[in-house]
This record gives structure tokens, sequence and C-alpha cells, in this order.
């Protein structure tokens, strides 16, 4: 996709540090990483939504990133790993081409994700959510 700067490091035409790389899916560090070792999980296809991404490519990239997440755990002595997707601007997406991140964590990291969960004023209000959500629901 024009102007789309994953596109253009998977077609080659801007530099990344590759770290996998298969028919459907290309790896790289990130440049500005959570901790060492953070890695970028791309499909080579241009997808703006994960929503759009096929069940295999989709299965690639989960299983290229739980790898990749182990490989940083045990050459980096980390204690575990997450894999984020950010899907649309205020889930804090800002490449617009879907990506999986693949984050080494260690206990030590001082990094915290920032969730504030909270809670239904009770089951009636859970299950309408749950009924709105199922009525759109498309597999
Ligand atoms: P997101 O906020 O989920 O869209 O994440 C975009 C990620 O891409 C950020 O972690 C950036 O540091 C990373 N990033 C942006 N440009 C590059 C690049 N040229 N090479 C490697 N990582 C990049
Ligand atoms: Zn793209």
């Amino acid at each position: 996709m024009e102007g789309c700067i994953f596109c253009r490091i998977v077609a080659g035409e801007l530099p990344c540090r590759k770290i996998y790389e298969d028919e459907l899916v290309l790896a790289f560090m990130d440049i500005a990483p959570i901790n060492p070792g953070h890695i970028l999980v791309v499909p080579k296809e241009h997808h703006t939504s994960s929503a759009s991404i096929s069940e295999e490519l989709g299965g690639r990239m989960f299983h290229v990133g739980s790898r990749l997440g182990v490989a940083c755990k045990r050459a980096l002595d980390m204690d575990a790993f997450n894999l984020h997707l950010a899907d649309g601007t205020c889930a804090g997406q800002v490449v617009m081409h879907a990506h999986l991140h693949v984050i080494p964590r260690g206990s030590e990291d001082g990094f915290h994700w920032n969730w504030r969960q909270k809670k239904y004023t009770n089951d009636d209000e859970r299950e309408q959510v749950a009924l709105k959500i199922l009525e759109k629901l498309k597999i």
C-alpha cells in the first residue's frame, strides 16, 4: 500500500533488522523497544485492521510471535513475554499496517500495563452487553 511504512520495509525500500521471514510474515526489531528484544511480526500483505487477516495468516503471526517470545526469554534471560496488537488509533495503533508486538518481560522491568478494570453493576448489565456483541458477531 502506497506510503505505508511497513509495506515499504516488506518491499525492502526501507531498512530493518530482520529476525525472521517466511512467505507470509516478516519479523524485525522495533526501533523504540519497551524492553531490549522487542520485535514486530508483520504480515507481508497490507491489512490496516487485524479483522481482515485470514485465519492462516493470523495463525502464522501468532505462531511466529510466540516462538520469538520463547527465543527472547531464553536468549535474553527474561521471565515472560507479552504479545500485543493494537487495532485502531484509540487502542494505541500508530502504524496502520496491522502487526503483532513481541515484548520480552522481566519481573524487575518496571513496566506496567495501565489497565484500570471496572465492574458491571450487576449480572444483567453484563448479559445485555454480551447479547449486543453476539448480535453483531460474524466468524
Ligand atoms: P503501534 O503503536 O502498535 O502501531 O506500534 C508501532 C510500532 O512500530 C512502535 O513500537 C514503533 O516503535 C515501531 N516502528 C515504527 N517505525 C519503525 C521502523 N521503521 N522500524 C522498526 N519499528 C518501527
Ligand atoms: Zn502496509
